[in-house]
């Protein structure tokens, strides 16, 4: 009994890197095949699946939030470029005039 209680410790552990995939061969099939014969691992490892998923989903939203943020920046810099530009553009063309009057009656 007590063993097993261990060995689930020891599964437990070693889900994470189980789901990643980075476990030796030999350990890999250890953890299988306690898996295989044990509930509880099962519901630990389903469990971790679970939370994994959820904070991809989560990372995924935090993404997709900071994207929306992004392009709405830009959406802001573009109006406030097209704000500056305009009278930049009149104060240009504010002077054109005044040179081509000079020319004219100089
Ligand atoms: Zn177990």
């Amino acid at each position: 009994m007590d063993e097993k209680i261990t060995q689930c410790g020891i599964i437990e552990d070693l889900i994470p890197s189980y789901v990643d995939e980075v476990l030796s061969d030999s350990v890999n099939d250890a953890v299988e095949s306690h898996l295989n014969e044990c509930p509880k691992c099962q519901e630990a490892l389903r469990q971790y699946k679970l939370k994994l998923q959820n904070s991809q989903m989560e990372s995924a939203k935090t993404e997709a939030a900071f994207v929306k943020k992004m392009k709405s920046a830009k959406h802001y810099l573009i109006g406030m470029a097209i704000g500056a530009a305009i009278p930049i553009v009149a104060f240009i063309g504010f002077i054109v005039y005044i040179v081509i009057l000079t020319v004219i009656n100089g």
